[in-house]
């Protein structure tokens, strides 16, 4: 059966494992899908041993996508422009570099929450590799505008200046919190990592257009701190990066197999999973 794996340290809390079983069962595709823990300092060495063991496939996660991306022979145009890689190809060629988080963004946002971004005034918070990945998915997407917004504003005018050649005509700005008084958005979405500390990034009050929709990459039960300020703040719809996670599964999966999952049985199950 071919092998595939998600790498990563930590790596015991991953929903990956779970996700691609039930995608493979429901395309009926044989493979087997496992979590592996890389040491701190030996990424490159545990990829080799994999790919030397006859893995044909890898999901990086946290501290590696960005020694992914160096570790590839060719990348994605997404990949490239996220500078991080979070799914290996192993091929005849050599080692095939992709970036499937901020198209899994995406299509969570307009296929399974129905919301339009071509048009839409885009704020997206955090300017780490999670925003970084967004961008240029994002920007694809067509909105009326994007405007990055970090605790370090010095980070999100470098991040927001390496894409300005891809905004083509789109309006594309840079700022810290403070700087968005007075702004509104029809969709908010949170790539900060403040929710891990149990936390909501510091936006003025008014940033929620009518009708917007607050978006928290980080999932859990219940809402995140950014979800329940934004409720509180007058966002129409809120919701958490449980689907994002499902759709760059799904994504990896395509890429590996061919063969495109119907995700929406798979958010299904985790979603009760999480609820309890
Ligand atoms: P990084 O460590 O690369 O970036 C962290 C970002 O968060 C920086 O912009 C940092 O600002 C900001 N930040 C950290 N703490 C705070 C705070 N207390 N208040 C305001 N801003 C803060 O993290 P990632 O980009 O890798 O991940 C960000 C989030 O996205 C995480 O919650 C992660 O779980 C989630 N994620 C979800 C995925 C999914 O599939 N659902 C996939 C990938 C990520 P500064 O520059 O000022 O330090």
């Amino acid at each position: 059966m071919d092998r595939y794996a998600v790498i990563g340290n930590p790596i015991s809390h991953s929903r990956s494992p779970a996700i691609h079983a039930a995608f493979a069962r429901q395309t009926g595709q044989r493979l087997t899908y496992e979590a592996l823990l890389a040491p701190l300092d030996g990424f490159a060495d545990a990829v080799a041993q994999f790919r030397v063991d006859g893995g044909r496939g890898l999901n990086v996660t946290v501290p590696f996508k960005r020694e992914a991306f160096a570790l590839a022979d060719a990348h994605s145009p997404r990949a490239h422009a996220a500078g991080a890689v979070n799914t290996l190809a192993f091929g005849p060629d050599g080692v095939y570099g992709d970036n499937t988080d901020g198209v899994g963004l995406v299509r969570d946002l307009r296929h399974n929450l129905g919301c339009r971004l071509e048009g839409s005034r885009i704020l997206l918070l955090g300017a780490g590799g999670a925003a970084r990945g967004a961008m240029l998915p994002l920007l694809g997407a067509q909105p009326a505008s994007l405007t990055l917004a970090n605790r370090s504003t010095d980070k999100a005018e470098a991040l927001v200046a390496t894409f300005r050649e891809q905004r083509g005509s789109i309006p594309l700005d840079a700022c810290g919190f403070s700087a968005l008084a007075g702004r509104e958005f029809d969709v908010v979405i949170n790539a900060t990592a403040a929710s891990l500390a149990n936390e909501a990034p510091p936006l003025p009050p008014g940033v929620f257009a009518p009708g917007a929709l607050a978006y928290d990459m980080m999932y859990r039960r219940g809402d995140t701190p950014f979800l329940a300020v934004a409720r509180r703040n007058g966002a129409a719809r809120v919701a958490d990066g449980l689907g994002m996670l499902v759709e760059q599964a799904a994504e990896s999966f395509v890429l590996w197999r061919g063969v495109r999952p119907d995700t929406t049985p798979v958010l299904a199950d985790l979603r009760r999973q999480i609820d309890g």
